[in-house]
Order: C-alpha cells, then structure tokens, then sequence
C-alpha cells in the first residue's frame, strides 16, 4: 500500500517510527530487539533512515586524524529484512548526498526489485563538521532533482540509454518540510514556494521536521493549504530526553524549544528528569494534533525505543 492509502485506511496506531540503521560492525538484531518493542503499536508502516559518508576525526598514535566514514550502511538491506520479518510496509528514505545519478539508480532498482513501493525523498544533511551540503559532482543538488530521477523512472525512463523495453518502476514518494522553516532557507515563503514545488513534481505527502509547539504546525498547515498544497502533512515530532537537547536540537535541526518546555527542562534535575517530561510532552502534543486532525504521527526513535515506547502506549490507550 502507498502511504496516502494508509492514511486513508488506517488500521492499528495512527503511529509511524523512524529508525535509523545499525551503526556498521553492529547486528541486525539491535534494531530486531527495538522493533519487536514498538510493533506490539501495529504501526501502518517504518521508516529508515538512509546516512551518507561523513568526515570525522580518528585517534591515530595519539594523533587526530581526518577520515572519511559510513557509519550507517545498510538502508536498504534493512528495509527488506523488516519487511519480511514483520509483514510491514516500509519507507526507505532516499538522499541526494554522496550518491552519483547512477547510482542512485541501481539503488532504486534493488529497492523495486524488493518490492518497496514508498520512498520518503530528502536532499540528505550538510556535512557535520562544516554544516554545508556539498552534492556529489554527479549526483542531485535538491531534493526535487531526485524526486524528478524516480518521477522519469516511474516512466520507465532510465539514465542508462542502452535498455530496450525499459519496465517503469512504481514509487510513491513523499517529501520533507519545515514548519519553522529549513535552517538555509532565507524567509518562510521561498521555503514553502520550494516545497509546492515538490508537491508538485509528485510528492504524495510532507513529512515535516520536528517542533515543540504544536501552534507551530497548525500554521505550517494553514500555510500550505493557502499555497495550494493540498497532500497530507504528518507532523514528525521528537521527544527531548538529555539536558543538551536545549542547546543541541537548536543548533542541528533550526527548530524553536518554546519557553515553557525551556524552563521546566532548566528546572529538571538529572536527565531522567528530562526523560520523563519528553515524554509527557510529546505524547501530549501527538494527541492534540491527533485530536486536531494530523492524518498520524512520525516518531522520530533517534536510535532509541523506551521514551518511543512510553509515549506510544500514551497515545494509544
Ligand atoms: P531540499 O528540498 O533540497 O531543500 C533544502 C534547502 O534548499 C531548503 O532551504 C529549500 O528551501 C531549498 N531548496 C529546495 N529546492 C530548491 C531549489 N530548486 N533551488 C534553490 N533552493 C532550493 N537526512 C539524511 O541525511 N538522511 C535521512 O534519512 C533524513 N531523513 C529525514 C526525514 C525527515 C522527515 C526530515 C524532515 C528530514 C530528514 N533528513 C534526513 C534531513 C534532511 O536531509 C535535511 O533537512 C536537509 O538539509 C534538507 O533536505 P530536503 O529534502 O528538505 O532538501
């Protein structure tokens, strides 16, 4: 099923969870042991996260030195192994970073090839030590350049020229958005003209960013509905856990803490603290807009399931 057809028909919990894969070296089994925790929630279906290389710095001889890594490979082998283990539909995302078009296309090809007909389409993140995003040089620099590769693909028209017959492959695809706007973007509106943009390319649905103020997203919607973009949009919401987070999910992702989630993580006294009141608050903030009319909550686990667990077990009892 196509993600607009689950949000049409939805069976079990109006909950969706973003898993990130593996770290390399690590065994399927550590994402099994949290899935096997949250599909008790019988979620329509998962995402995955997909992870370019990165440039970080390893201790050589007590020296640091600059490498080159993958730390989390694996997206697509993931996606089939939870799709066969659990009977789910999943979501592999799919990233302009580090990828050439041809390569991007093979990849395509194996995910059609499996059987996964969703893809949530993304421009992937900057590098993290210098926040900039530097495509490959033949690869896509925006997310629609990407969306329009699966869009001709759907075509049957494939970047290789040889191919006779070509079979077009058959993906929905959805998109992100930010309802406080993307960190690069210079004002909300030419973010949103480049999100309808997206839409319009044929992005079925918007998965947006995390935010802390449900008002926040009632906006975004209103926004978008007067743009004349009319696909569902999920609200992806994350839950604070670490102290840190007030400094960090800033500086990362551009979103706002609002003052009341400020204070009473300043008033907290140990992380668990914190822990806990993320938890209250997002599983508050997911039955509002839930009772507000979000077609279904994106959970971002981040990694982690017990705060994921709580707050689904909130939400659906
Ligand atoms: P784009 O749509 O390309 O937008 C990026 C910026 O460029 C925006 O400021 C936009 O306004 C502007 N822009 C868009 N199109 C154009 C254009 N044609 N000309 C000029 N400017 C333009 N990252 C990962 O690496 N892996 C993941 O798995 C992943 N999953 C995510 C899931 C969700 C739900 C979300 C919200 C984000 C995810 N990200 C992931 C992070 C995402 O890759 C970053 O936020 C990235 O910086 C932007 O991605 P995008 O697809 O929105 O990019």
């Amino acid at each position: 099923m196509t993600i607009p057809e689950h949000l049409n028909n939805l069976k079990g919990s109006p909950l969706s969870f973003e898993l990130l894969p593996p770290v390399k070296g690590s065994s399927i089994d550590t994402i099994f042991s949290t899935l096997d925790q949250l599909m008790e929630f019988a979620p329509p279906y998962i995402n995955i996260t997909y992870h370019r290389e990165e440039l970080t710095y390893l201790t050589q001889n007590g020296k640091k030195v600059p490498a080159v890594v993958r730390k989390r490979p694996g997206t697509v082998g993931i996606a089939a192994a939870i799709k066969e283990k659990y009977r789910v539909d999943v979501v592999p995302h799919i990233i302009c970073g580090g990828f050439s078009q041809h390569e991007t296309e093979d990849a395509l090809i194996d995910l059609d090839f499996l059987g996964i007909r969703n893809l949530l389409v993304l421009r992937g993140d900057g590098d993290k030590i210098t926040g900039q995003f530097e495509p490959h040089h033949e690869g896509h620099t925006h997310a629609i350049d990407l969306l329009h590769q699966i869009m001709r693909m759907n075509q049957g028209d494939y970047l290789e020229r040889y191919i006779d017959n070509p079979s077009p492959t058959h993906f929905s695809v959805g998109a992100a958005g930010y309802p406080e706007k993307h960190q690069e973007s210079p004002n909300p509106d030419a973010d949103l003209f480049h999100l309808k943009q997206k839409v319009d390319a044929g992005a079925e649905y918007i998965v947006t960013q995390m935010f802390f103020d449900n008002n926040v997203y009632f906006d975004f919607v209103d926004r978008c509905r007067k743009a004349g973009i009319t696909v569902p949009i999920i609200p992806g919401l994350k839950p604070v856990a670490i102290k840190q987070h007030q400094n960090i999910l800033p500086k990362m992702f551009g979103v706002t803490i609002p003052t009341e989630l400020s204070k009473a993580m300043s008033r907290c006294a140990t992380n668990s603290d914190v822990w806990q009141l993320g938890v209250e608050w997002c599983t508050a903030q997911a039955k509002e807009l839930l009772a507000n009319g979000a077609p279904l909550i994106h959970l971002y686990t981040m990694g982690r399931a017990n705060n994921i667990v709580e707050i689904a077990k909130g939400v659906c009892n």
